[in-house]
């Protein structure tokens, strides 16, 4: 069979750093088998969901170099999810049951206060027909629950985890219907993993005791569990899930001017025993993705790894691939001075102003302003403008190292640091050279 993984964001707001990581490795995994990436909007919530979000995951995605293969959305297959129902209700899998919200927590109550675990006690079901008649006669809409079977144990081998099992009497049946008609998120999915073929669902750890009652879904209605991996979550560098980083998205990184390349590089090996490279080249993560090197301690996710991942990502760039971001009339030589020294390809433009001008100079010394004479006439123009410059002067006055370069940087850029200023005197032209060394008197 295909190898199919899916991505299942609910279209509630925008996708944050770990749905965007979650998206990736599933991206990974069917990519490395030559299988299907699949996108299922899970927008049954119709009061949260909104079509905006969609839009963005769906540009979010893009950007990220990760378009799915085919999309799903929830809202449009409740068919599906009506026929499960109604089969798993002939069979006695689904129950009504009548309890309000408030009823449910005072029996939680109850059970911590004995110190039991806050299990659903299956009140519903020891309903007689007389007394689910008589609620119904009082106006009383049921919710709709699944029911597990006590007596088959729940086991599983994650693709993370390893080998989970689960006591199914120490689950609650879980609710999967509202009293509505609205459907909870537990019965819809274990039915769309079954009807889009999907071989393998790779999520977050927080699914965990979801995936145990789904495997008893999908037996119920008479299929294959799929396989299943859930990985640790996504955390800041404090160890904590912040808020800052359920809310940083795609665009904030876009803003920052981050390349799609360094997010992805990062999120491709963080939190596994691989080492997190500045590796560009998309194929190469693909085949090295590898679930069994996923740790079971949280994921650190810490912005200045990406920055750093960024600036290395940068300076291996290619012309082609960044020429319509760069400023007007900077060509292949002109990246090629200035890449190595930024961190982000944004940054181009403000070293390009070192070569088109105007720049401002910095105070002299009278010592140097005689230097600097002395190099605009000495200047001239041959192979290697930069090299014949410093040697004249090296011999003429016995300057070298600092002493030498600094004032000649500073009169031609206005800086005291920045690109090779062998490759930046080549791109500055003879007589805006001469220019700028005159002007320093
Ligand atoms: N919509 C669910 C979520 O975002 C999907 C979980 C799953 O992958 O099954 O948590």
């Amino acid at each position: 069979m295909t190898t199919t993984t899916r991505f299942a964001p609910s279209p509630t707001g925008r996708l944050h750093v770990g749905n965007i990581r979650t998206a990736l490795h599933n991206w990974f995994l069917a990519r490395k088998s030559g299988g299907r990436f699949m996108l299922r909007i899970d927008d049954t919530d119709a009061a949260r969901s909104r079509d905006e979000y969609v839009d963005a995951i769906r540009a979010d995605l893009a950007w990220l170099g990760m378009e799915p293969d085919g999309e799903e959305r929830q809202s449009e297959r409740l068919a599906l999810y009506e026929a499960a129902f109604e089969r798993l209700r002939a069979t006695g899998r689904v129950y009504p049951a009548y309890e309000t919200s408030q009823e449910l927590e005072l029996k939680r109550k109850v059970q911590l206060g004995r110190g039991l675990p806050p299990i659903y006690d299956r009140g519903a079901l020891a309903l007689t027909d007389e007394e689910r008649a008589a609620k119904e006669a009082d106006g009383i809409a049921p919710h709709w629950r699944f029911k597990l079977d006590h007596d088959a144990p729940i086991a599983w081998d994650d693709g993370v985890r390893g080998s989970v099992k689960f006591d199914p009497a120490q689950l609650s049946d879980p609710v999967i219907r509202r009293a509505d008609g609205s459907w909870l998120y537990m019965l819809p999915s274990a039915v769309d993993d079954i009807e889009m073929g999907v071989t393998d669902v790779l999520r977050g750890e927080d699914h965990v005791s979801n995936t145990a009652v789904q495997v008893q879904m999908f037996e119920a209605l008479g299929a294959a569990p799929p396989r299943f991996a859930h990985e640790a979550l996504l955390v800041g560098k404090e160890g904590k899930l912040s808020k800052r980083l359920g809310s940083l998205g795609c665009d904030a990184f876009r803003e920052r001017g981050l390349e799609p390349e360094a997010l992805v590089a990062l999120l491709a090996r963080l939190g596994t025993s691989q080492p997190v490279e500045p590796i560009a080249d998309r194929q190469t993560l693909v085949e090295s993705f590898d679930l069994s090197t996923f740790g079971r301690a949280p994921a650190k996710f810490d912005d200045s790894e990406l920055d750093r991942l960024n600036a290395a990502i940068v300076h291996q760039m290619d012309y082609a691939h960044v020429s319509d971001r760069l400023p007007a009339g900077m060509d292949e030589a002109g990246w090629h001075t200035v890449r190595p020294n930024l961190a982000t390809v944004g940054e181009a433009g403000d070293w390009w102003k070192l070569v088109t001008g105007p720049i401002e100079q910095p105070e002299f010394s009278d010592e140097d302003r005689a230097y600097l004479a002395q190099a605009a006439e000495a200047l001239k123009w041959d192979e290697d403008p930069w090299g014949t410059l410093t040697g004249k002067l090296k011999e003429a006055t016995g300057r070298k190292g600092k002493a030498l370069f600094l004032p000649l940087r500073q009169a031609l850029t206005g800086m005291n640091h920045g690109p090779d200023m062998g490759e930046l005197l080549s791109l500055i032209g003879e007589a805006e050279a001469k220019n700028r060394l005159e002007r320093s008197r």
